[in-house]
């Protein structure tokens, strides 16, 4: 059976984290849509120039751009076998596209991770990203980091994760992808996880979910 994962949760959450660390695991690809749009930004074609303002400002690239990215990497052969996406669906609208692109596939896995405000906003506020291979650097290891422990490219603060932008992002999260928690929540493959703890317990956490909710005998 294919492991078709969805992460749900707020700016700062550890979703890219912990869909990285799991893809990992499992040998399937992670699918981040924000990583997507950096790189399109990054290399300037036409649709990482019209995102750019827009993930400055902390809002959302419209559902019909996002949704046809995603449907396109889907159906690539590698995502067959399973993948986790990492900040997708994000609105109700993305989340009925999804489901009808998965229509007749394995069942989605939803896990929604869980932390409070207070912490995604010290999380955010600090957090850096390498320059060059886009990877998060881990805030909570042995003192300040200076280079990226990947490729040892520079760490630098994303654009988007300055203060005021970080409010904005939260104010979206609360208007467009909370809601998303109802749309999923009464399905038997719908889990959360306490993402307030070390990324070592999140992960070991998420993974007895994702067992738990694919588990035999658990109705899909
Ligand atoms: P992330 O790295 O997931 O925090 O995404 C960074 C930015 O990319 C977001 O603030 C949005 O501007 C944009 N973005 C990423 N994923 C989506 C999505 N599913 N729908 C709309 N915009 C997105």
């Amino acid at each position: 059976m294919a492991l078709n994962l969805i992460m749900l949760g707020p700016p700062g959450a550890g979703k890219g984290t912990q869909a990285e660390r799991f893809a990992r695991v499992r040998g399937i690809p992670k699918i981040s849509t924000g990583d997507i749009l950096r790189e399109a930004v990054q290399t300037g074609t036409e649709i990482g120039r019209r995102a750019r303002a827009i993930m400055d400002r902390g809002d959302l690239i419209s559902d019909d751009v996002i949704i046809g990215i995603v449907e396109e990497r889907l159906n690539r052969g590698d995502a067959r076998s399973g993948f986790v996406l990492d900040g997708f669906p994000r609105t109700v609208a993305q989340a009925s596209a999804l489901d009808r692109i998965m229509n007749g596939r394995d069942p989605l896995i939803v896990v929604d991770i869980v932390v409070p405000e207070s912490e995604l906003v010290r999380r955010l506020g600090s957090r850096l990203i390498c320059e060059s291979c886009g990877a998060n650097a881990p805030i909570d290891g042995d003192g300040a980091l200076t280079m990226c422990p990947r490729c040892g490219g520079r760490l630098v603060q994303r654009a988007d994760d300055d203060e005021a932008v970080v409010l904005e992002r939260l104010k979206v999260y609360h208007r467009q992808s909370e809601p998303l928690v109802e749309y999923y929540r009464a399905r038997p493959t719908f889990r959360s996880v306490n993402g307030a703890q070390t990324p070592g317990q999140v992960a070991s956490d998420l993974a007895s979910a994702i067992e738990a909710a694919v588990a035999p005998g658990v109705p899909r």
